[in-house]
């Protein structure tokens, strides 16, 4: 916290304190909650800079709090001296305020099998394609991109295995059906890879080009410590990592489902989870848009409550708001006419 009383927080805390106030523990609490503009603007600061407020250019945390234009301004001379708590953030460059914006990451990082643009829509009171909008940017931040490896030496299994999922022809845009050479009556299926922790219950998971022996290894050898336990099923993709300095163990699907600790069922599971959402809930995935419906099952699984890790709406929430700094999207980069560019 900035020592020099510039802060937000320091201007407006007696309205806070009342009990009413309090931090939203439901999502009924959270639409009051969030109607007031200065609950959205205390709530998302104290989440995007818990240590005090920094300047998102430069860094630096010597800034004054600007009451009329309801920024920050930087002490250093550089352009963008001026920043609100939305620069930088998937918030950015939105009209749409953060009294829709909150409710909708809450909405998001809670519903179990998802939420469609038209249920936000209705939800929000915003048009369709709006919400559709707001979907993916808040998948993006959804995205974990946790740079350290899992498993490793002496440490729990981990389970790796790879499902493909439908794009029916008649879905695609028919710029994509055409790009893919498919009739209406065509199917494209997309192969999602996912590598999950047995030990930290933790699942990592993404969209692949394809199932080659060469990719999921790579994929392998990026996200998983040497010398760990890997079970996979005998897919021949799998067999280079037993030279590979991994402990690896297969499972045969039809002969033996189970061998003891020997199976794959965990990222089973959450692959039912992930197409049930999908299924169930989303009208058309893009095979482009795949990767974000997977970060997002994927957020909910990572963050479920658990015995020992007991977590709820509001935690989830919190969690998701950490990430909104450093992840834009633009309207052209969502609709492919950039490409994606990720922080
Ligand atoms: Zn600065």
């Amino acid at each position: 916290m900035s020592s020099n009383g510039n802060n937000i927080l320091d201007k407006s805390i007696e309205i806070y304190d009342t009990g009413f106030m309090r931090e939203p523990r439901t999502l009924q609490e959270a639409i009051i909650y969030f109607a007031s503009p200065e609950n959205c603007m205390r709530y998302l600061t104290e989440r995007r800079w818990p240590n005090g407020v920094s300047c998102p250019t430069c860094g630096r945390a010597d800034v004054s709090w600007l009451e009329k234009q309801n920024k920050w301004q930087c002490k250093s001379a550089h352009p963008k001296r001026q920043f609100s708590v939305k620069v930088g953030t998937i918030f950015e460059d939105s009209a749409l305020g953060l009294e829709k914006w909150l409710p909708a990451v809450w909405l998001i990082a809670n519903a179990k099998n998802g939420i469609s643009s038209y249920e936000l829509s209705r939800s929000l009171g915003v048009t369709q394609k709006t919400a559709w909008f707001m979907l993916h940017r808040i998948r993006e931040a959804l995205k974990s991109g946790s740079i350290l490896k899992t498993g490793g030496h002496g440490r729990g299994p981990v389970e790796i295995d790879e499902t493909f999922v439908g794009g029916k022809a008649k879905n695609m845009h028919a710029k994509r059906r055409n790009s893919l050479k498919l009739g209406l009556k065509g199917e494209h299926k997309t192969a999602v890879m996912g590598i999950l922790d047995r030990e930290t219950r933790q699942v990592r998971a993404k969209v692949v080009p394809n199932v080659k022996r060469e990719t999921l290894l790579n994929e392998i050898l990026e996200n998983v410590e040497r010398k760990s336990k890997v079970y996979t099923d005998n897919a021949n993709a799998y067999d280079a990592l037993d030279v590979r300095d991994f402990i690896h163990k297969t499972v045969t699907h039809i002969e033996e489902y189970v061998r003891g600790e020997v199976h794959t069922q965990g990222i089973e599971n959450f692959w039912s989870l992930l197409k049930r959402g999908l299924h169930g809930t989303y009208v058309a995935v893009e095979p482009y848009h795949l990767d974000r419906y997977v970060a997002e099952q994927v957020f909910r699984y990572n963050l479920r409550s658990t015995k020992d890790n007991p977590l709820n709406d509001s935690d989830r929430f919190a969690f998701a708001l950490t990430q909104v700094a450093g992840k834009r999207l633009t309207y052209a980069e969502l609709t492919g006419k950039t490409t994606t560019t990720q922080a």
